[in-house]
């Protein structure tokens, strides 16, 4: 029920066509890795799954209702940032639950969501810290916990560990794939990050210039890329 689907989709900046009729089906709780490189489009097109921008053609649907006009807090995702975005001036308990008063929840059930996403993220003890009182990956984990306290139907990751050194980087990888399995959600992670994209999909999808170049299983890529380029992304031996 919260499979993605994108249908022709184009994105253009002024002049400039960015997304050149994007098709892509993804499959309900899976776990979808957008790469390629820099300026590729992945941004611009988890930012139109989110509904961050505006779509130029075609049609996205999530859980099969069209949501091109749908305002991004109506659409069900959960969005994490490579900068966290957090509030600086917020304790870590007010940037969790930063915005879910709007939409109507009560303190009680913010309260039990809070006390759940902190102990899936292992933030029961930070709760009453603001962020400059937190390491960076302790801070990636307070914005995944805002998403997770919204109950999102699917989550968008963009590329949400660049700014972490290696070793967290690894670390927080292991997170993300447990948070995958334990909740079950549709997820889809842009990344420009090989090793991630590899470990962490059950389905890659390599953009190129705004089109999509190949899509697959890891392995399935890794072992018949398309062209030349998938090859040299994805690391096959020639
Ligand atoms: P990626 O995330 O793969 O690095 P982006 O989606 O950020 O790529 O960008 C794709 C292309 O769209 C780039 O050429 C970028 O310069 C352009 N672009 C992105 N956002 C805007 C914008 N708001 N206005 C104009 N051009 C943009
Ligand atoms: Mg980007």
């Amino acid at each position: 029920m919260s499979r993605v689907d994108l249908e022709a989709v184009r994105k253009r900046f002024g002049a400039l066509d960015v997304i050149h009729g994007v098709d892509l089906a993804i499959e309900d709780g899976s776990f979808c890795v957008f790469v390629g490189p820099s300026g590729c489009g992945k941004s611009t097109l988890l930012r139109m799954i989110a509904g961050l921008e505006s779509v130029s053609g075609g049609t996205i649907r999530i859980g099969s209702r069209p949501v091109n006009d749908v305002e991004p807090a109506a659409r069900g995702i959960g969005m994490v940032f490579q900068s966290y975005a957090l509030y600086p001036h917020m304790t870590v308990r007010g940037n969790m639950g930063f915005g879910l008063r709007a939409t109507g929840t009560s303190r009680a059930e913010t309260e039990r969501r809070l006390q759940r996403a902190a102990g899936i993220l292992q933030l029961d003890s930070l709760l009453d810290r603001k962020p400059a009182q937190l390491s960076g990956g302790q801070r990636q984990r307070v914005a995944i916990g805002r998403a997770i306290m919204r109950e999102p139907e699917v989550f968008l990751f963009d590329e949400p560990l660049s700014n972490l050194d290696a070793e967290l980087r690894v670390q927080m990888r292991v997170e993300i794939a447990g948070l995958h399995r334990r909740l079950g959600n549709t997820m889809i992670y842009v990344t420009h990050d090989q090793t991630e994209a590899m470990t962490l999909a059950d389905r890659i999808v390599v953009l190129r210039g705004g089109r999509v170049e190949q899509t697959g299983a890891p392995l399935e890529l890794y072992d018949d890329p398309a062209t030349a380029f998938v090859a040299g992304f994805i690391g096959s031996p020639r």
